[in-house]
């Protein structure tokens, strides 16, 4: 095992135990979007808020496999206090990383060690997920 293995295995594990934002809130000012992944059961459920062009705030729910719950926690450290600009970018680079792209952005934090995933293409959808709900929000906007 790499030491990015390891530490991909350690991020999945510590965001999936211990996940960041996770609940939901009952206000109608956050904007909702609920999306799955019927190929392995993922279901998740991203709520945001933005304010003057900052994404002030975000909650995740859900269920599913490891990659997938895990990858959403890590989503909301990324994406929580960006511009709305810089959330696109960080999205769209993290999907990309997903792909096998090289992807070097230390503003992705623990997301860069998923570029594990593109190992394994069943997995990409899990680990994106989260990330495709919280854009599709965004550009709904
Ligand atoms: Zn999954």
């Amino acid at each position: 095992m790499d030491d990015l293995e390891a530490l991909y295995k350690q991020v999945i594990m510590e965001h999936y135990k211990y996940p960041h934002n996770k609940g939901l809130l009952d206000n109608d000012k956050y904007k909702k979007v609920h999306l799955n992944n019927p190929s392995c059961g993922d279901d998740i459920t991203v709520q945001f808020i933005v304010e003057d062009g900052i994404i002030k705030d975000i909650k995740q729910d859900g269920h599913g496999c490891s990659i997938c719950m895990s990858s959403a926690s890590v989503m909301t450290d990324v994406i929580m206090g960006r511009s709305v600009e810089d959330a696109k970018r960080l999205i769209q680079e993290f999907l990309d990383l997903l792909t096998g792209k090289e992807i070097d952005d230390e503003e992705l934090m623990d997301a860069l060690v998923y570029q594990g995933v593109s190992k394994f293409p069943a997995r990409i959808k899990c680990a994106g997920l989260s990330w495709k709900a919280i854009k599709k929000g965004i550009e709904e906007d």
